[in-house]
């Protein structure tokens, strides 16, 4: 009888074991299952680039699904549509795109041109007189200007209430406090780099999108009125890395250094050193000691997705730091 009970006891704890394993896989297998039917109900919203996509994702936190189409360190300026690419943006319901002629490649441009929901989010939000043009071509590297930037957060808040009306609240919650916090961001960005004396404020970078930032960030407030901040910034590329480069723009930046007494030039993360590696053998050549900075600038991307910064805040943040070691490394290092 004994040795019955003691099988049976065993039996029946082997059959609630089974029965508890069936049910807690029976429990997760529902919830993995009813978790992605409600990512799949959820509005997706397609933004270009990483700096769009940060804000985005701020204001509508779980409420949609957020997806980048320019990943990693690709150069958004003259990018061109992969496999899987066209089914993302016809997916979309809203595409979220820089503009001012930012995204030039012609495939993008297609898609976005014919998408009934496509906001080109840099354009139309400031004043007509903060735009930048470089040679009579509009500037479109609005987001390193924090205080321009966070203009853009009202159009996407305007439309994501409108798609998704029940929790418009929530989003102009959202965007009040991003507003705030990117307020402070502004504030903390112009107090550090402000703390360099004017005559070491001089930046030099592989392309020029720099000019917003140099603008409200390098120069001194008197020279925000007339042109004067434009010599605080120079680049030998252009606009858009993927143009040419011509001798007479690495002429125009070895000038500026030697008048400037500039000694240390900026990479980009995602571009390729070689104008500024130009610049530096010039400048030994005529006996001047320029030095390329170790860490790089982001300018157009943030990176992949393990080295770059995390966020919109963060890439700011490391670019005037990066500046603020560089460019005044007395006060850093001093003891
Ligand atoms: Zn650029």
């Amino acid at each position: 009888m004994g040795f019955i009970s003691v099988t049976k006891q065993k039996t029946l704890f082997l059959i609630s074991f089974f029965i508890v394993t069936i049910c807690i896989f029976v429990f997760f297998t529902k919830n993995a299952v009813s978790k992605q039917s409600v990512d799949q109900n959820k509005f997706k919203i397609l933004s270009t680039i990483a700096m769009v996509d940060g804000i985005a994702k701020e204001i509508g936190k779980d409420k949609f699904s957020f997806d980048l189409l320019i990943k990693g360190d690709i150069d958004p300026h003259s990018y061109e549509l992969v496999k899987g690419d066209s089914e993302k943006l016809q997916d979309a319901d809203i595409i979220l795109y820089n503009g001012l002629g930012l995204e030039h490649g012609a495939s993008v441009m297609y898609h976005i041109q014919k998408h009934p929901m496509a906001i080109p989010v840099a354009e139309s939000i400031v004043e007509t007189s903060e735009y930048l043009f470089v040679d009579g071509i509009i500037d479109p590297h609005l987001w390193m200007d924090v205080s321009l930037w966070l203009q853009i957060i009202d159009p996407i808040q305007e439309a994501f209430s409108k798609l998704d009306p029940q929790n418009r609240e929530f989003y102009l919650q959202n965007s009040e406090s991003l507003k705030s916090k990117l307020r402070a961001l502004h504030e903390e960005v112009f107090q550090l780099l402000q703390s360099i004396p004017s005559d070491q404020r001089y930046l030099v970078t592989s392309h020029d999108a720099f000019n917003y930032f140099s603008r409200r960030y390098l120069s001194e407030p008197c020279e925000m009125e007339d042109d004067k901040w434009r010599n605080r910034f120079i680049a030998p590329e252009g606009l858009a890395p993927d143009g040419q480069m011509s001798i007479m723009d690495i002429k125009l930046v070895i000038d500026s250094l030697l008048t400037n007494n500039v000694s240390v030039v900026f990479p980009e993360s995602n571009i390729s050193r070689s104008s500024l590696q130009k610049i530096v053998s010039v400048c030994k050549k005529k006996g001047k000691t320029v030095l390329i900075a170790k860490d790089a600038l982001y300018g157009d991307t943030m990176g992949s997705k393990h080295s770059g910064p995390e966020s919109y805040e963060e890439m700011i943040r490391h670019n005037a730091r990066v500046l603020k070691r560089n460019l005044n490394p007395s006060e850093v290092y001093e003891k």
